[in-house]
């Protein structure tokens, strides 16, 4: 580990203000970024400097790629590698944390919200274990476009300040092209941060942690009578309509480990992510879940099984009766299906244009995803088409076309279109609706992989630019980009991999 960049004092102002290396000592190793050697600029991401209070055009210059790079650490910095743990696949790691990740402090941006920025791939830290804290240009490319789609489609995520190129080779399965990418996040507090704890038996540290999340992302609920049954209760609230917007848009995370969970609500760690083509709920494109673990349908499970293992890391601190702490922490997680299916019901139902969410209405979108799933229908596509269906009852071949039983598609569109009749509002209203939720624009695996590809084989950037253009404007027509909308060349075997 390099001791030896200056600190910055010319070159981009970053207003830091870092809590987490202030009031949580001993949660984390202080770590340089290691210097890369020659490092090229991938992109400054403005909209977001902007709303950091960053200055986009700073960032971009030599100093700030230096920042990015790891060559130089910016006035106010204090780098430092977060400790955690985490269950993996459902075996838990008792030491994990930031192996090629350094957080360099947090920023409170024009919004008044305060967030990480971290850089990822930034060289080795305590935490490393064999690995070489590096990454591969690819999985940052990746994560810089999935988690920027994410944000568009107004999902609660972390999110890409910039990227960089290291002008090294990472070793994987073959030498790759190293990057960093400058990740803004919430914060970095993970279910596994708890555990990290929790399995050492600190419970003042644990209860020094909630304090800490509670302030920092549950202001409200710092009055409550018992405030960590409350941290609990809250995260279960957004942990479950999370996953529901997930489920929403076809999102899969890959790798919901305990680890790759946080505590504020935001979707994390972009590796083995993807957005599924036809709908199936059994889709899996992670390499190594080969027991679909997490599979698209199997995310709401997961997500409570993670949420039991947070209870267990609190129950010792909710107060002095223990047999009392688990039958409340108990109660909590009961609550999780119920706030997941309402979340989830509401969007399906938002979905085919019936924002009630009655139990008929969500009945009939079941239908129609179970019609999609023998017809191998697109899930994107499927639904983007009936909002142009529901306006103008001549526009159905489009949707219909997608549906290996057409039969099966008109039977249930009849229902539908009965149902839409009922509500009274017009075509065109009911379109707007659908327009809003139903994004006709994702980052489809052979859409990622082309812009990768370009990146690494031809060192062209273009199509990484126009496809975070195209992105950033999910739910809108951009006649001059159909062809990001259109159905997926057969990705049959299509893997997804981590970003290690
Ligand atoms: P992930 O599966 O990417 O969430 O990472 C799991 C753990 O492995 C975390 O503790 C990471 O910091 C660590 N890790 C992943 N890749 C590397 C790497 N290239 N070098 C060091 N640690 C790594
Ligand atoms: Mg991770």
């Amino acid at each position: 580990m390099s001791t030896t960049q200056p600190t910055l004092k010319t070159g981009p102002a970053f207003p830091f203000d870092n809590s987490y290396a202030r009031d949580l000592a001993g949660f984390y190793a202080p770590v340089l970024p290691t210097p890369v050697e020659a490092p090229a600029l991938v992109k400054v991401n403005a909209a977001l400097a902007e709303l950091l209070g960053l200055d986009p055009a700073d960032l971009a210059t030599p100093e700030g790629v230096a920042v990015f790079a790891g060559l130089a650490v910016p006035e106010g910095a204090e780098p430092i590698a977060l400790a955690y743990a985490g269950h993996q696949f459902g075996h838990f790691s008792p030491q994990l944390g930031d192996g090629r990740a350094i957080l360099l402090g947090e920023v409170v941006g024009r919004d008044g919200l305060r967030r990480d920025i971290q850089l990822k791939g930034s060289g080795p830290t305590p935490f490393s274990r064999r690995g070489d804290g590096r990454a591969a240009l690819g999985p940052v490319l990746r994560e810089y476009i999935v988690s920027e789609a994410m944000a568009a489609l107004g999902i609660p995520t972390t999110r890409a300040l910039a990227a960089v190129t290291t002008g090294e080779r990472v070793v994987r399965d073959r030498a790759l092209p190293g990057g960093v990418l400058a990740r803004v996040a919430a914060s970095h507090i993970r279910i596994g941060t708890f555990q990290f704890f929790a399995s050492r038996k600190a419970f003042d540290a644990v209860k020094q942690l909630a304090d800490y999340t509670i302030a920092r992302h549950y202001p409200d609920l710092a009055g409550a009578e018992n405030p960590y049954l409350a941290l609990l209760d809250g995260v279960i609230g957004r942990q479950a309509a999370l996953v529901a917007r997930w489920l929403c848009v076809g999102f899969i995370h890959g790798v919901m480990n305990t680890d790759n969970m946080s505590v504020s609500g935001e979707t994390i760690d972009y590796g083995p992510c993807a957005f599924m083509d036809a709908y199936d709920p059994n889709t899996v494109f992670s390499s190594i879940d080969e027991m679909g673990r997490y599979a698209y349908g199997n995310q709401p499970d997961i997500a409570h099984w993670n949420l039991a293992r947070f209870a267990e890391c609190l129950i010792p601190i909710m107060g002095e009766d223990r047999e009392a702490a688990i039958a409340a922490a108990n109660a909590a997680l009961g609550t999780f299906p119920a706030r997941f299916y309402a979340a989830y019901h509401a969007g399906l139902a938002a979905k085919i244009g019936l924002p009630e969410a009655g139990e008929a209405d969500v009945a009939l979108a079941h239908d129609l995803l179970n019609v999609m799933i023998g017809s191998k229908a697109d899930f994107t596509l499927t639904f983007r088409r009936l909002g142009a269906l529901a306006e103008d009852e001549d526009a159905g071949e489009p949707v219909r076309d997608l549906f290996l039983d057409r039969a099966a598609f008109d039977a249930w569109a009849e229902r539908w279109r009965a149902r839409l009749a009922e509500t009274g509002r017009s075509g065109a209203d009911i379109r707007a609706g659908m327009d809003a939720v139903n994004p006709l624009f994702i980052p489809r695996n052979h859409l990622v992989e082309e812009v990768i590809a370009a990146a690494i084989e031809r060192g062209d950037l273009g199509p990484f630019e126009r496809l975070n253009t195209v992105l950033a404007h999910p739910y809108e027509e951009q006649p001059e980009f159909t062809a990001y909308a259109g159905l997926p060349p057969s990705m049959e075997g299509y893997r997804t991999f981590c970003g290690t």
